[in-house]
């Protein structure tokens, strides 16, 4: 499908520093292929937003001297403003992690200032929502990249276990080091993810229940977004989950110092 064959282009070029000439020709054309399938998505899932605001708009008009229907269409119509610039803001990300594996500002990054930037982005919510997030494991760890988009991708796995649990449940955030890798784990107790969608949610616009994912103000496309900065780091990120009874995201990133080589798509270019 489109988004595997992004990530093959994306390895190719990116994660192992060389570029495969074999099917070029088929390959050049299944990224244009990939390419259209977005912006046909991107179109539909702004088309969503926008006519609901125009709708909106439009019956507020008619209801103008109903100050009570004025003031509920005006709330509707600030949701789903809000809905639309989230998803515009999460379509930029995407396309900028997507659109090169070269990290601008590639450097050493501490996984402790990650994990404590991604955790406190989300405390008010999780607070709100009555979830307690805990964090624990080794300190101390180092990696190398992108320090911004690292704590975007765990940032945007700290969200969706906020996003998919019930209040009165626990999230917990750890380090710990596998394998010269640098695992960064988020467990939370939600709702879980079936077999059959697990192997589907890292797809851009994959959603379990879209209905739900829209209430809650999801786009579809935190998943991908993780998926592309893993990679980007000589990385990945994986899930497992149980229905019903919560679901485990591993974000595994090289350990700095313990790998011989730094991954070539996160290596400072000139
Ligand atoms: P969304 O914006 O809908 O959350 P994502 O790409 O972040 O999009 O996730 C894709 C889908 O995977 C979600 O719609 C949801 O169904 C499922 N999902 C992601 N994280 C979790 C989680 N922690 N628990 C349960 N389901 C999840």
């Amino acid at each position: 499908d489109g988004d595997a064959v992004m990530d093959v282009r994306m390895g190719a070029l990116g994660s192992h520093g060389v570029l495969l000439l074999a099917d070029d020709l088929t390959g050049a054309e299944r990224v244009e292929e990939t390419r259209r399938d977005f912006v046909a998505n991107v179109s539909h899932e702004l088309k969503t937003p926008v006519g609901a605001i125009t709708l909106l708009a439009e019956t507020m008009e008619d209801a103008a001297d109903d100050p009570d229907a004025v003031r509920r269409f005006a709330e509707r119509m600030q949701t789903e403003s809000r809905r639309l610039a989230n998803l515009v803001q999460e379509i930029i990300e995407l396309s900028r992690v997507q659109g090169t594996s070269f990290l601008p500002d590639a450097s050493a990054v501490d996984v402790d200032a990650v994990v404590r930037e991604a955790v406190a982005a989300h405390r008010n919510v999780a607070l709100g929502s009555h979830i307690e997030v805990t964090v624990g494991g080794t300190t101390g760890l180092q990696v190398y990249g992108s320090a911004a988009r690292l704590t975007t991708a765990l940032s945007n796995l700290i969200a969706n276990a906020i996003m998919y649990s019930e209040p009165d449940t626990r999230i917990s955030v750890s380090v710990r080091r596998a394998g010269g890798m640098v695992e960064m784990v988020v467990a939370d107790e939600g709702m879980g993810i079936s077999s059959e969608d697990l192997g589907r949610i890292f797809e851009r616009f994959y959603r379990v229940d879209r209905a739900r994912s829209r209430a809650r103000g999801g786009t579809g496309l935190g998943l991908a977004i993780v998926k592309h900065i893993a990679s980007d780091h000589g990385g990945e990120v994986t899930a497992s989950s149980r229905l019903g009874e919560g679901s485990t995201f591993t974000l595994r990133i090289p350990e700095m110092g313990r790998t011989e080589t730094i991954p070539a798509s996160a290596a400072p270019r000139h």
